[in-house]
């Protein structure tokens, strides 16, 4: 089972945790801006839809990883905007 994590990209919109299945995403108390995804309650979605809700609907690039530490939604992934020093493969 894929777990899933929000890095310090999040701005803090709460779109993932309206539609978390597993209420397992929650804002951090000392950072109301940075919300965090709860290791055990995160089941990744798995036998509830195809994809990680939270990274579905989550509208920030790079702020939601999996367990590996991938973007679910990489740079350029939502924008179309790739910076000229990540690039792109040819
Ligand atoms: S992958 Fe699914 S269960 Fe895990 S935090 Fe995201 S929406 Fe919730
Ligand atoms: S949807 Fe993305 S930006 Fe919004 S709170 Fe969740 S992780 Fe942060």
């Amino acid at each position: 089972m894929m777990k899933y994590a929000i890095t310090e990209q999040c701005v803090g919109c709460h779109a993932c945790a309206l539609v978390c299945p597993n209420n397992a995403v929650f804002a951090d108390p000392d950072k109301p801006q940075q919300f965090m995804i709860h290791p055990r309650r995160c089941t990744g979605c798995e036998n509830q839809y195809d994809t990680p809700q939270c990274a579905t609907i989550c509208p920030v690039e790079t702020a939601i990883v999996d367990e590996l530490m991938i973007a679910v939604n990489p740079i350029g992934s939502l924008t179309g905007i790739v910076p000229l020093h990540v690039g792109r493969a040819q």
